[in-house]
């Protein structure tokens, strides 16, 4: 009996299959079962509910670092549904006609909550956002700026390559990439969030002149990720790091490398500022990258003499620990990981790629070559 019904079976899943039995591409006949490349939709997007409720209140408010320089600061805290993503910095510079947006922060609302308090202080549109890097806490408020101001979004090439927004292809909407804050925060904070594209990006190191304000906006490579950038104001004596320099927590450098962020850290050293402001952290005085270098600074030695005394990469974390910042916020979240990627890096750490800014003759660039001089480019 049984082996007549697992025959029977067999029978009917054999007939089930028959429709895909040497068919390697399925031509549906209804359209929407292909995505934007083609490919045939397993599971369908469904537009993401926005409710109806009030706007989440981000309750920001501006702090004054220098002349021309206000920053928004966040909490010290992973993005949680409670902090709606405010965890990192951004920062406005007063132009002579418009605002220079640095950094967008998590979300349309959060930007737009931003903006609402700039606008108390000087009432011009914000003409241009320049962003660091392409973590998702830092630039999902660049869809307010291009939707309500038209601003020219500055940033690195990776987020055009790495994030895409929604697209409309033969009729047919597709839903933009959900990027961790997206999946992560209430819709009440993240609703009317999308991914532009990054109008503007740079090879190099450049020099620009938006709305009367010098810059210069430094490419330091791979170091906090795939590729930073900071912000150097030479007239302002300020520098905007975004995330080579944190503060008051221990950093992720789930996507960095420890040899580019002591590169990234001596490149701002090379500068003359008088305040700093960090991707995270509240610290802005001449003491504001401290942490961070002493923080790379004592993993890269750490790691490097253990490694030398044969310990493997299974037990470096029992033996390098940076006891000097257990009581950093996000340490024991953080440090231990940080500590164990160091690892496979350091395994090829080669002396040579310590870029020596004091050397005498040293460009301040990092391309070493001249920097391109964008007059009023936005
Ligand atoms: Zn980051």
């Amino acid at each position: 009996m049984k082996s007549i019904l697992s025959i029977i079976l067999l029978v009917v899943a054999f007939f089930a299959a028959l429709p895909f039995i040497g068919n390697k591409t399925t031509t549906p006949e209804v359209k929407h079962k292909l995505d934007a490349d083609g490919n045939f939709i397993l599971h369908e997007w469904v537009p993401s509910h926005t409710g109806k409720g009030a706007d989440w209140d981000y309750n920001l408010k501006p702090v004054q670092v220098s002349e021309r320089v206000w920053c928004f600061f966040g909490a010290m805290e992973m993005p949680t549904k409670d902090n709606a993503g405010d965890m990192s910095n951004s920062c406005y510079i007063k132009g002579d006609d418009a605002w220079i947006a640095w950094d967008s922060g998590p979300s349309y609302i959060f930007a737009s909550q931003a903006y609402a308090e700039m606008k108390k202080i000087a009432d011009m549109p914000v003409k241009a956002v320049i962003i660091s890097h392409e973590h998702d806490d830092h630039w999902l408020g660049n869809s307010y700026y291009k939707e309500v101001h038209h601003a020219t979004i500055y940033g690195p090439s990776v987020i055009n390559e790495n994030y895409y927004g929604p697209r409309h292809i033969d009729g047919k909407d597709y839903p933009g990439m959900q990027t961790r804050m997206i999946k992560a925060l209430y819709q009440n904070a993240i609703r009317g969030t999308t991914l532009p594209r990054v109008d503007k990006s740079f090879e190099e190191t450049t020099k620009l002149n938006i709305s009367g304000v010098n810059m210069e906006y430094v490419k330091v490579g791979y170091a906090h990720s795939e590729e930073d950038w900071f912000l150097y104001l030479p007239d302002d004596k300020v520098v905007l790091v975004a995330d080579v320099v944190m503060n008051g927590r221990v950093t992720s450098n789930r996507d960095g490398i420890v040899i580019g962020q002591i590169n990234a850290l001596n490149a701002i050293k090379s500068r003359d500022w008088e305040h700093l402001v960090p991707g995270h952290g509240f610290i802005t005085d001449k003491t504001a990258a401290d942490e961070s270098v002493q923080y790379f600074t004592l993993m890269k030695d750490r790691v490097l003499e253990k490694m030398d005394d044969g310990i493997t990469a299974d037990f470096i974390t029992k033996e390098v620990t940076l006891d000097e910042f257990k009581d950093k916020d996000l340490y024991w979240v953080l440090s231990a990981g940080n500590v164990f990627r160091s690892y496979e890096e350091l395994e090829m750490f080669d002396e040579d790629d310590l870029i020596d800014y004091s050397a005498e003759g040293a460009d301040t660039d990092t391309s070493g070559e001249d920097s391109e001089t964008q007059e009023d480019a936005a």
